[in-house]
């Protein structure tokens, strides 16, 4: 094995890793390479110490991940705040359940929502790919979820906190200023149940 394979897969979820004690929590650990043809994306309910989502979109083995306080919006006219977090392994995507309260994000969770996404690959974006976009600090994709459809821009705001970025649903047709799922459709996509029902087994 060459030293930068080595290095490379030291840091694979290093951060990760480091915050949490995987004797106590429930969460994955993270296993390498589990690659699928469609990439993913979820959006996990999370009462933490605050209430917010996580999206999180795969890209090269792990899920890039956001923590959105208020959700994404199905308006065009709204920008919600999402902060930039550590990358998740994929089985991630799957986790729904309590993470220990002295844990790292203690609180309980649900996959909110689920499905596959595309990157969006048109006018300045053309050609180039997530990784680069991300590290423009510009990305806009195709969302194929139960709730969430259609184009979102994500956007770092280059407010010099690096991690804010905003995100804005694009013009299209699955844009509706009057649905609010966030609130309509509490219920998690895999177990159909809400954030309080959730247990410790
Ligand atoms: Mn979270």
């Amino acid at each position: 094995m060459s030293s930068t394979k080595k290095m490379k897969e030291k840091e694979f979820l290093m951060e990760y890793r480091e915050k949490r004690d995987f004797k106590k929590t429930k969460e994955p650990f993270g296993a390498s390479g589990k690659k699928k043809k469609e990439k993913i994306f979820v959006i996990q309910k999370h009462d933490a110490s605050s209430l917010h989502y996580d999206l999180r979109i795969e890209v090269k083995g792990v899920l890039k991940s956001w923590a959105v306080p208020k959700n994404l919006s199905t308006d065009p006219s709204e920008k919600r705040l999402a902060v930039q977090t550590e990358d998740h392994p994929l089985e991630y995507a799957d986790f729904e359940g309590v993470i220990p309260e002295d844990e790292y994000g203690g609180g309980k969770v649900i996959v909110w929502d689920a499905g596959t996404y595309e990157p969006i690959t048109d006018g300045d974006e053309k050609n180039k790919s997530i990784e680069d976009a991300l590290k423009d600090g510009k990305v806009k994709i195709w969302l194929k979820g139960k709730k969430i459809k259609g184009g979102y821009t994500l956007i770092n705001t280059k407010s010099g906190k690096e991690n804010h970025w905003l995100a804005i649903k694009i013009k299209d047709d699955e844009a509706d200023a009057r649905r609010n799922p966030t609130s309509t459709e509490p219920e998690s996509v895999i177990s159909g149940k809400k954030i309080e029902e959730i247990g410790e087994e």
